[in-house]
């Protein structure tokens, strides 16, 4: 008989890992696509605990890159709206169905798995949101939830017999006592709480999104401010970032912006690299070289010089950060 092979959803959280699991138990070949949307964290930390899991799961990891995709359909309109941060899920878990399923003849496979549980998560995973994903996904009878198919219908895998819905599991609800179980069964050491990784359900990136809507339109670029940095409103409507530590400010110094300019402190000063719009007047300019200085190792009686693209300031410090907390976001 055919080895039949299946792509999963895998976020790296538990239900994934198990779900992966079941299926590698049952001789299915399991290939752990992790969709980055481009607003998650990926580091190369994030990379190498993906690939940790995903072994466990008795599976191979495939990172694929949707951020463009993502960004274009789903972010900024779903269908379904929003969760308690800017986290589109049900739409956000169609699509990812819907790239999993255009990518079945690629890998040659022949169905597709997530480890959503039924019940699980208020919004994304009660029965109705379940139905919706499915519909929005375009592959409705592919689709296996081997955490919950047995209060499900039975999808085409199951009745064709590619898998055993005998073996299959019928977890519903947020207690995770079953999962732990598991756990234990298949000897997970190192796995991670459900949600973990996504900057779209928290609430600060949520803030800091709609602000930035309100005043400038997303582009790609955006993704890495958002992210990371300590994110001030100036008066005239231009965007200041600090980076918070020495990681920040490599990220900074090393991304690409079209929108905004670069900023260092002064020479020999030891401070934050800043970003800041393009559209900034002078006087939000001549305020960000201010809360620069006030997060740098600046003399608070001394006046420094920072260039703003070709333009130069010459500023003091505030004497307290918090003279600058009303500018902040967050
Ligand atoms: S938590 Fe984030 S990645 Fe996961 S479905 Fe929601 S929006 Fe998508």
């Amino acid at each position: 008989m055919k080895k039949r092979k299946a792509l999963a959803l895998f976020s790296g959280g538990l239900d994934s890992m198990i779900a992966c699991r079941m299926m590698a138990e049952q001789g299915i070949e399991v290939i752990a696509l992790h969709f980055d949307v481009g607003l998650t964290k990926i580091n190369e930390e994030r990379i190498e605990f993906l690939h940790s899991v995903a072994e466990q799961a008795h599976s191979k990891l495939e990172i694929v890159d949707i951020h463009d995709q993502f960004t274009k359909d789903v972010l900024f309109n779903p269908k379904y709206g929003y969760g308690k941060g800017f986290n589109p899920c049900v739409d956000c878990h169609g699509n990812m169905f819907k790239q999993a399923g255009d990518l079945l003849e690629k890998y040659d496979a022949d169905f597709l798995i997530s480890g959503e549980v039924l019940g699980e998560r208020p919004m994304s995973q009660n029965a109705g949101a379940l139905d919706k994903v499915l519909k929005l996904s375009g592959y409705e009878e592919l689709i296996v939830r081997p955490m919950s198919a047995k209060l499900l219908e039975p999808s085409k895998p199951e009745l064709k017999g590619w898998v055993d819905r005998e073996k299959l599991l019928d977890i519903q609800g947020r207690q995770r006592t079953r999962q732990f179980e598991l756990v234990e069964k298949y000897g997970f050491v190192n796995f991670e709480s459900p949600g973990g990784g996504c900057l779209l359900t928290e609430k600060f990136f949520a803030t800091k999104m709609e602000d930035l809507l309100k005043h400038d339109d997303y582009a790609k670029e955006d993704a890495v401010l958002l992210k990371y940095g300590r994110h001030f409103r100036l008066p005239d409507g231009a965007k200041l970032v600090l980076g918070r530590d020495h990681d920040e400010n490599t990220i900074f110094r090393s991304s690409d912006f079209e929108k905004y300019f670069k900023i260092e402190t002064a020479d020999g000063l030891k401070g934050p690299l800043s970003i800041l719009s393009k559209y900034a007047t002078k006087e939000d300019s001549l305020l960000a070289t201010k809360i620069i200085l006030t997060y740098s190792k600046a003399d608070k009686d001394k006046e420094y010089a920072i260039a703003i693209g070709n333009e130069k300031f010459s500023n003091q410090s505030f004497d307290s950060k918090n003279d600058v907390i009303k500018f902040l976001l967050g």
